[in-house]
This record gives C-alpha cells, structure tokens and sequence, in this order.
C-alpha cells in the first residue's frame, strides 16, 4: 500500500513534534505548517491524505483553513485539534466541513484511531454496482464518488458521501446514531460524539434536499434514529 502523508497544522512545537514522532511510527510521511497560511497552501498543492488541524493558529485560523479548502472544492478529511471541551468549537468546526474533531489533551491512542477511521473511509467501496439511482433525481456514482441531483453535481465531505451511500444502501432500515458512528465513522468507541451524526444529517440535509425542514431523502425517526426513504 501507498505511504499515507497527514499535514499537522499546529503551532505548539511540542504537539507537532509528538504528532510526527506517533504518526511516522505507525507508517505514515507527515508535513508540517506552524501557521494557517502555510498549512492551506501545503494542503492544497501536497494533496495528503488527512489534515490535522489546530484551531488558533497565527495568521488564519483553523475554521478558516478548513472553510477556504472546502469552498475550493478540496475535501480532504479534516481532523480538527481543539484546545478545549468546547461544544460551540466542535458543532462549528463540523458545520464549515470538518470530517471529525478531538479534544486536547488527547491520548495517542484515541488520535490514530480517529487518523485512520477517517482514512479509511476514503478507501471503502459501498458496493459492485457503479450507479446507485435512489429515485427522485438523486444518483451516486460509486466509481466516480459523485452525487448528483437531477443532473446537477452536489458537492459533498467524504463524511457526507459516505454517510448518504451508507444509508441509501439500506432503504427504509432505521439506524440509530451509534450504530451510524460504528458503521460510516468505524468508530469502536462513541460517548458523546453522536452529536457528530446530528451536524452532519443535518449538512447532507442541507446539500441534497429541496426543503431541509422537510425532507424527502435522510428521514427522522423520533428517538431513534435515522433512514433513507424507501422510494419503492
Ligand atoms: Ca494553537
């Protein structure tokens, strides 16, 4: 297998420093960028496989970062770093199109289970067949991994992608949150994270339907979960 590049972001030296030393222990070729100017321009010409993203940074913060390569059309997964156990920090980072959070201190355990959960999932083919049509206009190509809506691209996250094919692959199955988190983010552990699932039904939402308030395709069932309309 190809050697899988991470870009640390980050402007405490220690951090990168111990980020590096686990990250190329367990295979991986690392860049780093100390400011939020630099880590953009290298994850836009260095195309690496993850980003680990600091928040506060000098020169252009974390969001930023992420928001600019999302409105470019680069969706690498993102890795936000955030400095505190701050619910407003990680619903913001995931609505401007983080794949995924964690919250310092960290273990370097938790850490590369989260790198490659979110690797991983670039790689995961949903099934054979390379055109999934879910009726109503809305087609994805799992060949190309794109989505389209009568005709018209809709640009999604990895996360989004994958949270759609997941759920379209299973018409009509309810699924709860934790059963989301283990299946579209191969997460083995949840806590609170399920609210993860919630911000990103809702930027699918958001992307795919014509009215978010009501929708037609990713459907709500009360205190249990989430489905895919069954058009049949
Ligand atoms: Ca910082």
């Amino acid at each position: 297998m190809d050697k899988k590049t991470a870009l640390i972001v980050e402007d405490e030296k220690n951090i990168v420093d111990i980020l590096r030393f686990n990250l190329q222990r367990e295979g991986f070729a690392t860049l780093e960028a100390y400011d939020g100017e630099t880590g953009l321009r290298l994850a836009m010409e260095e195309n690496p496989d993850i980003l680990l993203l600091d928040v506060m940074l000098p020169k252009m913060n974390g969001f930023d970062v992420c928001r600019r390569l999302r409105e470019q059309g680069n969706n690498l997964p993102v890795l936000i770093l955030t400095a505190r156990e701050e619910e407003a920090d990680k619903v913001l980072g995931l609505e401007i199109g983080a794949d995924d959070y964690i919250t310092k201190p960290f273990s370097m355990r938790e850490l590369m289970a989260r790198v490659k959960a979110n690797i991983r999932r670039t790689s995961m083919k949903m099934d054979a067949s390379s055109t999934m049509d879910t009726g109503s206009g809305l087609v994805v190509n799992t060949d190309t991994y794109q989505v389209t809506k009568g005709g018209k691209v809709i640009d999604l996250t990895q996360r989004e992608y994958e949270l759609l094919t997941f759920l379209a692959s299973h018409p009509g199955k309810v699924y709860s949150r934790i059963d989301l988190m283990e299946q579209v983010w191969n997460y083995g552990y949840v806590g609170d994270d399920v609210r993860t699932v919630d911000v990103t039904v809702r930027r699918l939402r958001e992307k795919i339907e014509d009215d978010p308030a009501s929708p037609a395709y990713i459907l709500t069932r009360r205190g249990v979960g989430y489905y895919f309309a069954d058009q049949a």
